[in-house]
Parts: structure tokens; sequence; C-alpha cells
């Protein structure tokens, strides 16, 4: 695995929370993607190196709406950059961890992502995502 890719951030509101983050990074974000396979939309951050994803559920099924009901607004996920995804799925799991879309999918950000189930990583959704070429 490589450098932190990003940090996601479940918000109920995005529009708010844009100015929200803008206002506190002095810098608005540089842009906004809908993902309409996982029901989010999502905005995108850049402090110095750092990249800060939010997310906005855009119906109640989507997995943010879901975890905003839980634990309220916050940290949803960690993400690593890949350079193999495929590779990387099939170590993971061989390693134990249960990795919840064997196949990855195209997330925001031109990205080939997949996540780790929470419970077997103490609690973190991590992300691995691997740029499209
Ligand atoms: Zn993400």
């Amino acid at each position: 695995m490589d450098k932190i890719e990003h940090i996601g951030i479940a918000v109920k509101d995005l529009e708010k929370s844009n100015k929200l983050f803008a206002s506190l990074f002095g810098e608005t974000h540089y842009k906004t993607e809908e993902v309409v396979s996982e029901g989010v939309k999502t905005s995108f951050f850049k402090t110095g190196l750092n990249k800060i994803e939010l997310l906005q559920a855009t119906n109640p099924k989507s997995p943010i709406a879901r975890f905003i009901e839980r634990k309220g607004e916050g940290i949803h996920h960690i993400a690593f950059a890949v350079k193999d995804i495929k590779s990387e799925i099939i170590r993971l799991q061989k390693e134990g961890f249960t990795v919840l879309n064997e196949v990855p999918k195209k997330g925001a950000d031109n990205k080939l992502v997949a996540f780790l189930h929470p419970k077997t990583t103490n609690g973190v959704l991590i992300e691995l995502c691997q740029e499209i070429e």
C-alpha cells in the first residue's frame, strides 16, 4: 500500500459543509462529483499534499445515510493509494481481511476502488484506490 490518498468525511449537507471546509482550509473545493451507483455526492478539497473528500447521501439507502444514522457526521473512511488493486485485494484476502467488493468498482475522482470491511480493520473503513490510466 502507498500513501493515504484521501480521507472521507460523511456530511449531512454538502453545500453547507463545502462552505465550512472552504473557510477551514482557506480554499474552496476543486470538484464535485456524483457517484450514482453508491448514492453519494462528493466534493474534494486539497490542503497542501492532502486530499479530503466530503460525502453526502443522495438517497436514504446510501451507505452514507446509514453511516450518519448510526454514528452521525464524521470521518467515514481512509483511502490508500495502491498501484495494482487486483493483486492487493488478493493479498489482503489471504491475510484474512474481508473485502466488501472483490471486483474493483469505479469510484469518484477517476479511481478504481475497493473497500475492506471495518470489522476486520479495528472499526476503520479502508478504501483502496488505484488511479484509472
Ligand atoms: Zn473515498
